[in-house]
């Protein structure tokens, strides 16, 4: 028989295809079965009109026939079939599109990617059987015609038709699967158990059942009796044709159908976790795109080790058949959290399923899951509070990350989903915080420390909490970086305690203050030169009521931050440090003790000195760095 040349770019991609396109070889097996589903649709759907074809919809299936000697898996349909000029269309060529222009010639090295995105465009799913086969039959006989077609390739080097027997119609593809490889094991294609668990993966909602013959165990009684004249068992391994996927996706059906608890069911059984997510998002969208969706927000992470891949993901269907799973082009990383499905039968499997990412309707169905997902984040913290502080507590750093990534460009969708302590056990929103300012307050304040205890015993907090502003507390430099992203809450700019000026000085109080300053001079540079290279210089304050000291820092680069760098990746971030200055209190009696040591005593001015410095780190939660030193300094004081 005559071989035929596929067309001259099918060979060429086919090639490709074959060589290097998807490194994800186990979708052959989807691509041939939805090929099989859309034949049987395409019958089915004549049926309704034609009593002729004479199958009703329970008589279509998919059959999933496996040889393991003659190493071939053949999936089988009842669909509509094929004439032979039709297999050599539909088969012979791969790109069938008119406007595609094969993009002269290229090397294939460097063109790799190139042809990625060229490839994506077409229907090329049939082609995928070559990846794991060396030759495929194609046996199909098109409805309402008495001949079959028999078409049969090797591969690049072209294929053959003739004509031949079918029972009736339908389609069979027979794949003749690989020698093993030292890089892959075709041969695993040929195990039940792979193929079940493809399917499962890949087919499990194709509308029509897919059997495959499953063997298993099975007890039955002997003709034996036990000693005491009980029936005797043994075992023995039967074959019995299964259905292998489920068919009906949960997510099809209709609220009325389907509880809100059914949901979370299928939710907990699936990723195999023990807790209930903390909220669901089920939309059943008409439209522009349609879609359904069936989204999950955990509470926690998933902590059973059974579990697998702990992280979330959105798993994207099209009519049922699994195109991509943890698609994270959907949402953004900020809600790399959310878990479930979104099918839509919009997002066309025969377009470009290895670029769906750039998918414009994708893009539209993400937008709007993600105003949904922040819809139901906001009414939990609304609705339960301490749902939502256990979600944040666990999620809250995805968000913050959001806040921050791309400069700030998601702040604004973001923010209202955050929460900050105001107090050791309480949280609230930037909204809630906003609401409780007074009048008089000029601007948001916050301290930041490694802790939550440190940050509100930072001396530097007294004067704030005394005119009765609220403060946020802060635990990670995260923290003040979504706070540097955001700028300022309804027009009033974040003021950090420590490093900034807090505005509640008049004119005449500074430069009262500056005069002070010049007064003590010598004082100050006196305990600079005392303290050493520690700080960059001593100076008076007017931030501090009943502790006599604190550390401050100048610059872009607080004390958290210094200490998120020192587990920096690189030697130059982990030597970086803030910019310290020792604030000294003039209305504290140690500063009046300081001051007359300083006149009578330098020696002792010294020591006293280095001890303040001291407790100015200990409550800024630094580390002291000469802890003898100071214990020693300590001591002689009693
Ligand atoms: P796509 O399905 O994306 O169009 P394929 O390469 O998978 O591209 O298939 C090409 C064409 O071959 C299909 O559009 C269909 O017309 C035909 N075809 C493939 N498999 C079958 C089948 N099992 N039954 C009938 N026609 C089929």
């Amino acid at each position: 028989m005559a071989k035929k040349q596929f067309k001259a770019e099918s060979k060429r991609l086919l090639d490709l295809m074959i060589n290097s396109i998807y490194t994800n070889k186990e979708i052959f097996l989807r691509e041939i079965i939805s090929n099989a589903s859309d034949a049987i649709d395409k019958l089915c759907y004549l049926s309704l009109t034609d009593d002729s074809v004479g199958l009703s919809r329970s008589d279509f299936r998919i059959d999933i026939l496996v040889d393991k000697n003659a190493r071939t898996i053949t999936v089988r349909d009842n669909g509509i079939g094929m004439t032979m000029a039709e297999a050599e269309a539909n088969l012979g060529v791969i790109a069938k599109s008119g406007t595609y222009q094969f993009r002269g010639e290229m090397d294939s090295e460097k063109a790799e990617n190139e042809d990625l995105s060229i490839i994506g465009q077409f229907g090329v799913g049939f082609y995928s059987a070559f990846m794991v086969s060396d030759e495929v039959t194609v046996i199909s006989r098109k409805y309402g015609e008495t001949e079959g077609v028999r078409w049969n390739s090797r591969g690049a080097d072209g294929y053959t038709v003739s004509a031949c027997e079918r029972e009736s119609a339908g389609t069979d593809v027979i794949m003749h699967i690989k020698e093993d490889s030292e890089e892959e094991i075709y041969g695993s294609y040929l195990e039940v158990w792979k193929i079940k668990a493809l399917v499962k993966k890949y087919s499990d909602y194709v509308r029509w059942p897919i059997h495959m013959d499953i063997e298993h165990q099975e007890r039955f009684e002997t003709e034996e009796k036990n000693d005491d004249g009980s029936p005797k068992y043994d075992y023995r391994m039967v074959t019995e044709n299964e259905i292998i996927n489920s068919m009906i996706p949960i997510w099809q059906r209709s609220k009325n159908e389907v509880t809100d608890d059914d949901c979370i069911a299928w939710y907990k059984e699936k990723n195999r976790d023990r807790k209930d997510p903390c909220a669901l998002v089920r939309v059943n969208a008409e439209g522009a795109v349609s879609y359904k969706a069936m989204l999950f927000i955990p509470g926690e992470q998933n902590e059973n080790i059974f579990a697998g891949d702990n992280k979330g993901g959105i798993t994207l269907y099209s009519s049922g058949v699994m195109i991509m799973e943890k698609c994270d082009k959907l949402v953004h990383e900020y809600f790399e959290f959310v878990k479930g499905v979104v099918d839509s039968p919009d997002l066309s499997l025969n377009i470009s399923r290895e670029l769906l990412q750039h998918d414009r309707q994708l893009r539209i169905i993400g937008q709007n899951l993600e105003k949904r997902i922040k819809g139901e984040l906001e009414k939990l913290m609304r609705e339960d509070r301490p749902k939502y502080e256990e979600f944040y507590k666990n999620f809250g750093v995805d968000l913050k990350c959001g806040i921050c990534d791309e400069y700030g460009r998601y702040k604004d969708f973001l923010k209202d989903l955050l929460l900050f302590w105001t107090a050791e056990d309480k949280q609230i929103s930037l909204k809630e915080y906003a609401e409780g300012m007074p009048e008089s307050q000029k601007a948001v304040y916050y301290a930041s420390a490694d802790t939550l205890k440190h940050a509100v015993a930072l001396p530097q907090c007294e004067e704030v909490r005394k005119r009765g502003y609220e403060l946020l507390y802060l635990t990670s430099p995260l923290d003040e970086m979504v706070l540097q992203n955001l700028r300022e809450l309804d027009g009033k700019r974040f003021c950090n305690v420590v490093t900034d000026d807090l505005g509640f000085e008049t004119e005449e109080e500074k430069k009262a203050a500056e005069e002070r300053d010049i007064e003590n001079r010598e004082l100050l540079d006196f305990v600079k030169e005392s303290v050493g290279e520690s700080i960059e210089k001593a100076k008076l304050s007017s931030k501090l009521s009943t502790r006599p000291c604190a550390l401050t820092t100048e610059g872009g680069i607080t004390l958290e931050m210094e200490r998120y760098f020192r587990n920096g990746p690189s030697e130059e971030m982990r030597k970086l440090r803030a910019t310290r200055v020792l604030e000294l209190n003039p209305e504290h009696r140690v500063f009046t003790v300081l001051k007359e040591a300083f006149e009578s005593d330098r020696e002792k001015a010294a020591k006293l000195a280095k001890i303040l410095n001291a407790l100015a780190e200990l409550n800024a939660g630094v580390d002291v760095e000469d802890t003898a030193e100071f214990t020693d300094l300590v001591s002689e004081l009693f």
